[in-house]
């Protein structure tokens, strides 16, 4: 059995020049606190280097803990097609989540996700703030309850204040709203056509902004 750690921080394991490959190398032998010994593996963020959005989630589910890269499960379809619902370009999104091992417990056969507490969060945060720093993104959306009060505080409620800009030093464009994995939960067909509607609705008000942001005289962010 490996020896347990208490959450500490995965600022140790940082490169001292970090760069996403060598960020994703050193984020694969973290032990910064206890998730990694029930999970599979790893799963760092993903996307374009360029990227203009980054969306975080909250950690990687069952599929993602399989496979090793985020948002490839049920989730991530529903988040792909919500995506080029509106009209986000998907080749300058960058996928992320605040906690890089899956956290889960046994129910039958079944490994059941568990909600990563703050310390765990705080362990993980390190490797979020410099995939940050080396994507310097215009956006920052937070996917779901954890993500979003993680970084945009405990006061954030997603069921009151998604699909709003808020000011935040993450990036000058950001945004919570809900975790894809909710609409796949929700209790029937229409709520879940509504649910995913006013995902996409959400998504769509970024987009507008990123747009403007882009064609503003001036503007900081990167020209295609
Ligand atoms: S969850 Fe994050 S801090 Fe904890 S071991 Fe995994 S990578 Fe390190």
């Amino acid at each position: 059995m490996p020896r347990r750690l208490a959450a500490g921080s995965a600022d140790r394991y940082l490169p001292a020049r970090p760069t996403l490959p060598l960020l994703r190398e050193a984020a694969a032998g973290c032990r910064a606190c206890h998730l990694w010994e029930r999970a599979t593996q790893t799963v760092f963020g993903e996307g374009a280097r360029r990227a203009d959005v980054v969306l975080v989630g909250e950690q990687p589910g069952d599929r993602e803990d399989l496979e090793g890269h985020p948002f490839v499960g049920p989730a991530g379809r529903l988040l792909e097609g919500a995506i080029a619902a509106a009209g986000l370009d998907r080749t300058r999104i960058y996928l992320t989540n605040v906690v890089k091992h899956f956290k889960w417990e046994p129910r039958g056969k079944r490994r059941i996700h568990q909600k990563p507490d703050a310390a765990e969060i705080g362990a993980c945060r390190p490797w979020l703030d410099a995939e940050l720093a080396v994507l310097r993104p215009a956006a920052v959306v937070c996917l779901g309850a954890t993500a979003a009060q993680a970084l945009l505080g405990r006061q954030f409620k997603v069921t009151q204040h998604r699909g709003r800009l808020v000011p935040s030093p993450l990036a000058p464009l950001v945004m919570g709203t809900v975790h894809p994995s909710s609409i796949l939960r929700a209790p029937d067909e229409d709520a879940r056509r509504r649910e995913l509607a006013h995902f996409v609705e959400d998504l769509t008000v970024l987009g507008r902004a990123l747009a403007a942001a882009k064609q503003a005289p001036g503007s900081a962010f990167d020209q295609p």
